[in-house]
């Protein structure tokens, strides 16, 4: 699982994104990466695994996405996809835009 996040960490946002910093007081406690949507910080749900994520598609495609961009091989996604839990690593974080209310998630492994 080190080589995703190799390969996809470059194309998350940062824990030290400056457009965030004033809003993710709380995601900086925790060494969140906080995503952001429609140009604001999202809300952050709460942790999610496979099963979780059944129920929020737009967030499963927001992580598909970020990896299909890298060129990381749709199958190899799709077991990362089903190899997530929510008690157990890898987890994902889930938020939803507070403009849209679109779903986004992240997962890491650190
Ligand atoms: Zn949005």
């Amino acid at each position: 699982m080190t080589r995703w996040l190799t390969r996809c960490a470059g194309n998350w946002p940062g824990p030290g994104s400056r457009r965030t910093a004033a809003t993710s007081t709380t995601a900086r406690k925790r060494d969140l990466t906080w995503l952001t949507h429609c140009g604001d910080g999202a809300e952050f749900l709460g942790l999610a695994g496979a099963k979780e994520l059944e129920r929020y598609p737009d967030a499963v495609d927001d992580l598909r996405r970020r990896c299909a961009e890298l060129t990381w091989p749709p199958d190899e996604v799709e077991d990362f996809l089903g190899s997530l839990h929510k008690d157990d690593r890898p987890t994902a974080y889930l938020f939803r835009c507070r403009a849209c209310a679109t779903h986004l998630a992240y997962a890491d492994f650190t």
